[in-house]
């Protein structure tokens, strides 16, 4: 009922209308690609063999699992040229009109904004820890080879752990590099952990000092599984990132499947911790890509988000190829239920920010 209910909404008539335009400019460029093969055609001696259009589909995409409101987008099948001898293009599947996207509703608890790769966490708002870490994976025997561990000991979510084995590889191919390491204690950590190491710096430098670098327990986003520490080991030496120059580029990598540098050196002043060259943080793949072309950080970004709401303009970014719409749903000013509006059909997924409600990001489908 809720469905029926929004199907008319302004929302829905402009995500609608998007689709279209997706859809119409797939067509046109079905058609031209067709009288171009037409031309070929004619040019060629005619008796040859001629198989029908390719049906080339895109290429599936990870996590990728964009349903037929996109996928039926199949050419509206013109006869561009009179000359129609040669084609056996009749056999194309009879257009089915695409359903319009609707939109439903999703009851989220007040314990769920506290969960999801956008969460923030800093000295303002504290991580709380999950009953259990049977979200986290052990990087030993899970991790890709185009990287090393600093101890057996590294834990990671999965998206994450999935994020970073593919940007590893990505770059391992790319460069023949294999010295990219995960530090010692660099992922996940514990309360305890948090502590220890917090107390091991405190004890060394100084309580001042300390608090440039370690977080205080329970506001460090390793609390999270989302965030490691990355180092460079080759020939028995243990490097910074950006001490050599052939890694400094494996942040690009990093980016394109999700991950950000969470602590830049023009954004002290905003996350109260030094730069970091060795701190990534994953958040997910349009999110890392937006924040990274437009110099903002996780505490700016979500701020932003909030101009970006059901009712009102939606973000649009397109990343690794795929369109995502983006919007920021606020908590429930009273009780423990919000209430998110989610489209029917469309892969999407969503997020708390640990602060005041939720990111819903939706995949459109592949860019055109
Ligand atoms: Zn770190």
């Amino acid at each position: 009922m809720n469905q029926n209910y929004h199907q008319n909404t302004a929302q829905s008539r402009r995500i609608n209308e998007r689709l279209r335009r997706r859809r119409r400019r797939r067509a046109g460029i079905v058609i031209f690609l067709l009288a171009a093969i037409l031309i070929a055609l004619a040019a060629v001696y005619v008796g040859l063999l001629i198989r029908g259009r390719d049906d080339r589909r895109d290429p599936p995409v990870d996590g990728d699992t964009t349903p037929a409101v996109i996928e039926t987008t199949a050419a509206p099948e013109t006869t561009a040229a009179p000359e129609t001898t040669a084609a056996p293009e009749t056999t194309a599947p009879p257009e089915t009109a695409p359903a319009p996207v609707t939109f439903t509703t999703l009851n989220l608890s007040r314990a769920e904004m506290l969960r999801g790769p956008l969460v923030l966490v800093n000295s303002s708002f504290p991580y709380t820890f999950p009953a259990n870490e049977k979200h986290l994976v052990n990087l030993y025997g899970n991790r890709s080879r185009g990287y090393q561990l600093g101890s057996a000991q590294e834990k990671l979510a999965q998206n994450a752990l999935d994020a970073l084995n593919r940007a590893a590889d990505a770059f391992m191919a790319a460069t023949g590099e294999t010295g990219l390491l995960v530090s010692n204690n660099g992922t996940y950590r514990s309360f305890d952990a948090q502590e220890k190491l917090y107390m091991k710096r405190v004890d060394a430098v100084g309580e001042a000092e300390a608090a440039k670098y370690v977080a205080l327990p329970g506001v460090s986003e390793h609390h999270t599984g989302l965030a490691f520490d990355l180092a460079v080991y080759v020939d028995g030496k243990t490097y910074q990132l950006n001490a050599l120059e052939t890694y400094s580029g494996f942040p690009t990598y990093l980016v394109e499947q999700g991950f950000v540098l969470r602590y830049p050196a023009n954004k002290v002043q905003v996350t109260g911790i030094g730069y970091e060259d060795w701190h990534f943080r994953y958040v997910g793949i349009p999110h890392a890509k937006y924040m990274t072309e437009n110099n903002l950080c996780l505490e700016e970004y979500l701020n932003t988000l909030r101009g970006y709401q059901f009712d009102g303009t939606h973000l649009l970014v397109t990343a690794g190829g795929v369109d995502y719409e983006i919007w920021y749903a606020p908590v429930a000013a009273e009780g423990d239920i919000t209430t998110v509006m989610v489209p029917n059909g469309l892969p999407y997924s969503v997020s708390g920010n640990n602060m005041d409600g939720f990111i819903v990001t939706v995949m459109l489908g592949r860019a055109q």
